[in-house]
């Protein structure tokens, strides 16, 4: 994409322009994805939105706003998100990702919530290919529904005899893929706990525990589990297991129309991601829009969505004040 037609006297830098260029090219996978789905839904008469909220789907990131920062880098700022995570890829990987630095900060400003021993745990749950989407999803709910009572019953000085007990806090998310078994669907969990776990096994990938593996087939009848320690004193291991929680929105990416659909029925208002004990103090609600930039300057850029593809608009240069106020290069900067 050639940026200097628009505006040639204004420098880019070669980052930003790779930075853009990538981020174009995956919100057009995206689109595209989305777009054929909201055709196969019109096509098969079976559209479970309103015409407006269809309108609204087909039209997320059509329009796209970057900015170069000086001081905070490259940034995806506005985009006019559809918000529709569970089917619109867009706005489950937007939502991700800003999910995802909003608890790595959360826990960094947190020291208290940092010690102790912490965990990635898997939980899936028995399938058979005969069983529907709602079988699979109720039992896995089930069994989150029962560890959580539990967590609370135990605080409350109760003994409910349940292994997930020695964990105070509990992050969680729901994550379904459908293969010739039927339908796989599984918790990610962060758990943290003041003792560390005394029974881990090691097996292929990770390690798993005989006293989690009695209680989750008490619960629901399942015998596998699998369990990762995290080390909390290193970033990139932190930041890796909080992706393997929040990556939970972008799988539907991979089911075919027609399960995509199904899931979408059967999380119709449930939430996928959840919080049980100390952790609920972690905040995960995040806006689509913005990048919450204050105090400093930038280069903005603009694309549009013409005819399948992104056409780039021009830049502009500009400046965030401390109250969040944009001022762009032909307005005064007094604030
Ligand atoms: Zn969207």
């Amino acid at each position: 994409m050639n940026y200097t037609e628009k505006n040639p006297k204004l420098h880019i830098n070669a980052d930003y322009a790779e930075f853009m260029s990538k981020a174009t090219k995956r919100i057009k996978c995206s689109k595209v994805r989305t777009l054929k789905f909201l055709d196969w839904c019109d096509d098969t008469h079976q559209s479970p939105f309103t015409p407006s909220t269809n309108a609204n789907i087909a039209k997320c990131a059509s329009w796209l706003q970057f900015r170069d920062y000086e001081k905070n880098g490259h940034k995806l700022t506005n985009a006019r998100f559809c918000k529709k995570d569970k089917v619109c890829p867009a706005c489950a990987m937007r939502r991700a990702s800003k999910q995802v630095q909003k608890v790595y900060n959360e826990l960094y400003s947190n020291p208290d919530l940092m010690t102790g021993y912490w965990y990635y745990i898997v939980l899936p749950v028995h399938h058979k290919a005969s069983e529907d989407f709602s079988t699979v999803f109720n039992r896995l709910g089930g069994g989150l529904k029962k560890i959580n009572q539990a967590i609370r019953d135990f605080k409350r000085g109760r003994d409910p005899h349940n292994f997930f007990t020695m964990f105070d806090g509990i992050m969680y998310s729901i994550e379904e893929t459908k293969t010739e078994n039927g339908w796989n669907i599984h918790a990610n969990l962060l758990v943290r706990s003041d003792k560390p776990i005394r029974d881990l096994k090691q097996k292929k990938g990770g390690y798993w525990s005989p006293s989690m593996v009695e209680t989750w087939k008490e619960l629901t009848g399942s015998i596998n589990v699998s369990i990762n320690p995290i080390n909390m004193k290193n970033e990139d291991s932190l930041m890796k297991n909080l992706m393997e929680v929040f990556k939970y929105s972008l799988k539907f990416q991979d089911l075919k129309n027609e399960d995509l659909l199904i899931a979408y029925r059967g999380t119709y208002r449930k939430r996928l991601l959840g919080a049980m004990g100390s952790l609920r103090a972690l905040k995960t609600d995040v806006k689509l829009e913005g990048d919450d930039v204050v105090n400093d300057v930038f280069v903005e850029s603009q694309f549009v969505w013409i005819r399948n593809k992104f056409v780039f608009r021009g830049h502009q240069k500009g400046r965030v004040g401390t109250s969040g106020h944009v001022f762009y290069e032909a307005d005064s900067y007094d604030e």
